[in-house]
């Protein structure tokens, strides 16, 4: 065992110089969702280069799949790679990391899996686009890609280290109010105020959060509010998000503002289009259920390989991520880490930190971690089998 992880440990830092080097020509040139060309083409070049079986385009056009097969039979350890950046501040929630991360990880159990020539087992590296909207790996779950998966691990960093990261269900959608345009002085009367719709429905959604669970959340913004105040505004518009720790929770809580912005059609007289986004290029995240037992071995193995902050931060609700559609499909995890700094993702300091050697020092130790667990799997039936069964418990009490 403890071969196995030092033999991991060294594969790793063999590599470093070019992890941190692939990582940074994604952090150099981010993308957004779905156009993640030069991040797919990087990628597969790298790791065809490290010795995997590269699938290019795999079922989506910027995903891919590198795979190291050895023997026959064994368990199939999913890895995760993630490179889409966000509009304007680039590599702001560090997913160049986790491009780096899982590819790190690939590349430390395939050299475990070469030193116990014995041992049988698959390394499926996916290559998952679109997270930052448009649910890449929604699309790949549809298509099969997760389907001889055992386990599927990833990391995802931040500015703390937490085990068994809490992801609520979200949903995202627009509404859109038709009224009827007037000369606001001279016939006011003969107007339908789009405007006063949106309006009540925003308050009212906002008096709703007094009376829903601690951990629902509801995010409105105006959109649209008319053109000119001598206009009534006969077109006004409202994005909302909607999260909830279950798919079951959100949708009641989806039938609220059903109900809501219905409301406020009849009380002004508007027509209303209500567009909730379900379908598979829009947001539709499920929440992450992390798998006990791969936390546990996880926790392990990370505080093994001395990370530079190991404090450890209470397990709580974080973001949406379709990875919890994944952790619904096959026993998943999504610890978060910390890359040395205190700013949160999605802000400018944090995109700063996520090509800082730290960050790269901190990636490659979680890196070595997820591989250790897939080794783990690989090499403990007993343990495969208990993380099957406990996963079947957590689905099944989803739906209590
Ligand atoms: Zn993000
Ligand atoms: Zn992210």
């Amino acid at each position: 065992m403890s071969q196995a992880t030092d033999v991991i440990s060294k594969a790793v830092e063999d590599k470093a110089d070019s992890l941190q080097e692939l990582s940074g020509k994604i952090w150099s040139h981010p993308e957004l969702f779905f156009e993640e060309k030069f991040a797919h083409d990087t990628l597969t070049e790298f790791l065809e280069k490290n010795g995997f079986e590269v699938e290019r385009k795999y079922k989506v056009d910027t995903a891919f799949k590198a795979v190291f097969r050895q023997g026959s039979g064994g368990a199939n350890i999913g890895l995760i790679c993630e490179y889409d950046a966000l509009p304007d501040i680039g590599h702001a929630c560090g997913h160049n990391l986790i491009a780096e991360s899982g590819a790190a990880a690939a590349i430390g159990l395939k050299a475990a899996l070469e030193a116990s020539p014995a041992t049988s087992g698959t390394v499926t590296l996916l290559g998952t686009p679109a997270e930052e909207g448009g649910g890449g790996k929604i699309l790949l779950i549809n298509a099969g890609a997760f389907a001889d998966i055992d386990v599927c691990l990833m990391v995802h960093p931040a500015a703390m280290n937490m085990m068994a990261t809490g992801c609520l269900s979200y949903m995202a959608g627009n509404v859109v109010f038709t009224g009827k345009a007037a000369h606001a002085s001279a016939a006011p009367w003969d107007g339908i105020n789009a405007l006063d719709a949106v309006v009540n429905a925003y308050t009212a959604l906002s008096t709703l959060r007094q009376q829903i669970h601690t951990n629902w959340r509801i995010n409105v913004i105006i959109t649209e509010g008319g053109v000119k105040p001598n206009i009534i505004p006969e077109k006004a518009a409202l994005a909302f998000s909607l999260r909830a720790p279950t798919d079951k929770e959100l949708a009641v809580l989806k039938g609220k503002l059903a109900d809501i912005v219905k409301a406020a059609a009849l009380a002004t007289g508007c027509e209303v289009d209500l567009q909730f986004a379900v379908d598979d290029r829009i947001a539709y995240y499920s929440n992450m259920i992390p798998n006990k037992q791969l936390v546990e071995r996880y926790r392990q193995h990370w505080l093994s390989f001395g990370p530079a902050d190991s404090t450890i931060t209470p397990d709580h609700f974080w973001a949406s991520t379709d990875m919890g559609n994944v952790s619904l499909e096959v026993p998943s995890i999504q610890p978060t880490f910390n890359i040395g700094t205190a700013a949160d993702v999605h802000t400018r300091d944090f995109t700063e930190t996520t090509n800082q050697p730290k960050a790269h020092a901190a990636t490659r130790c979680v890196s070595k971690a997820m591989a250790a667990v897939g080794w783990d799997v690989l090499t403990d039936s007993a343990l495969l089998k208990e993380i099957r069964e406990s996963f079947q418990q957590q689905l099944a009490s989803l739906n209590e």
